[in-house]
């Protein structure tokens, strides 16, 4: 299994552009196309394996409509599903696209599984106007068995790093024993 596709979901704004743009390239540019679906690909080695990744990241989501949701939901391995600390709405919205992922993969799965998600809490350099805990993020993710982490494309480099790697493994061993 070489190849691995993850989506990104969330609000419009709330950073999903600038989280993959970080991972793929290490730089934070402040301005992203958000008028397009994009699909990014990048070859990269994690534990010795050779992997193709491609990540859909699509245009505006701001009205959460389901129709925007089905064909990444069909399509990925793996979802990075992105929020604003300092915005509770998109809190709210990443809830709701949680909840839809798990029962869209109900329907053609045909029970409980253990989708590879992380939930990411972006935006932390805005702590001082912060409208979610990082105990609310901690718990959402807990709720829906996924990996969660606070960061700042803005600011941070590592922990997004980190963060995709872990998603990736997940997805290579959900892949592998599915
Ligand atoms: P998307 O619609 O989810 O893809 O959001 P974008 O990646 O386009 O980001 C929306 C806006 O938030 C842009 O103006 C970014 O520069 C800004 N932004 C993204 N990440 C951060 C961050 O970690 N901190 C701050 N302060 N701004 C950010
Ligand atoms: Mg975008």
């Amino acid at each position: 299994m070489n190849d691995i596709k993850l989506a990104l979901l969330g609000s419009e704004g709330a950073g999903k552009s600038a989280v993959l743009v970080r991972f793929l390239t290490k730089r934070f540019i402040g301005e992203y196309a958000s008028d397009t679906n994009s699909l990014y690909r990048k070859r990269l080695s994690i534990d010795g394996r050779q992997l193709n990744l491609e990540v859909f990241d699509p245009c505006s989501q701001s009205r959460g409509s389901r129709c925007i949701l089905e064909e990444p939901v069909e399509w990925a391995d793996g979802f990075v599903v992105v929020y604003t600390i300092s915005d509770r709405m998109s809190f709210l919205n990443a809830k709701n696209i949680l909840h839809q992922i798990k029962e869209s993969r109900r329907e053609t799965c045909k029970g409980e599984v253990d989708i590879p998600i992380c939930l990411v809490g972006n935006k932390q350099d805005l702590c001082h106007s912060r409208q979610v805990s990082e105990e609310e993020g901690r718990c959402l993710a807990i709720e829906n068995k996924c990996l969660f982490q606070e960061v700042s494309a803005a600011e941070n480099y590592l922990e997004i790093s980190n963060l995709f790697t872990k998603l990736i493994r997940h997805v290579m061993d959900y892949v592998k024993y599915r």
